[in-house]
């Protein structure tokens, strides 16, 4: 058996999103990892001090996490707070725990301005998306861990199998 995934709480079923609310995923391989004691289980928003609930944020101007890593956008709530530190501070602490797991996947759901991969929210809180990562996917990405979204289980299914199968 390879190393261990690191995986959004929310997707476990925690209810640590921002409404309070958790985004369970049903999936058997996802229960098997569970089994397995392969999942490592973490909230970047929570580990850089936010509460539940809080309000919405997302990353302004429709850039993405790597540019709020690089000092260039802005995560902020509806009021214009700029809430980029926490933000940068949970997902030092998502690669943290899983550099000593020796995570070397991440299984995030998408959409979040910290652990989305594949789509954002825009910055103007009107639903409108684009094509981006969150702050701590491409922080994770950054440091050679592969990040799959919610909705690519089985891709990642498939990863494992290739390296467990591998002599
Ligand atoms: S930061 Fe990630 S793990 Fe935490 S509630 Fe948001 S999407 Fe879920």
């Amino acid at each position: 058996m390879t190393g261990k995934i690191l995986i959004s709480a929310c997707l476990m079923g925690l209810p640590v999103r921002y409404d309070g609310k958790p985004k369970t995923l049903l999936h058997a391989a996802v229960a098997r990892w569970r089994e397995e004691g392969r999942l490592v289980s973490l909230c970047p928003e929570l580990a850089g001090g936010f509460a539940v609930p809080r309000p919405p944020a997302e990353i302004a101007g429709a850039m993405d996490g790597g540019d709020v890593l690089d000092g260039v956008a802005q995560v902020v709530e509806p009021t214009g707070r700029d809430v980029s530190d926490g933000f940068i501070e949970g997902a030092r602490r998502a690669l943290a725990v899983a550099q000593e797991n020796g995570c070397r996947h991440a299984l995030l759901i998408d959409g979040s301005p910290s652990c989305g991969s594949g789509f954002l929210y825009d910055g103007s809180f009107s639903g409108r998306r684009h094509e981006g990562e969150g702050v701590t996917a491409a922080l994770l990405r950054r440091h050679g861990i592969a990040v799959y979204s919610d909705r690519e289980v089985d891709r990642l299914v498939a990863v494992l199998a290739a390296e467990d199968a591998a002599p």
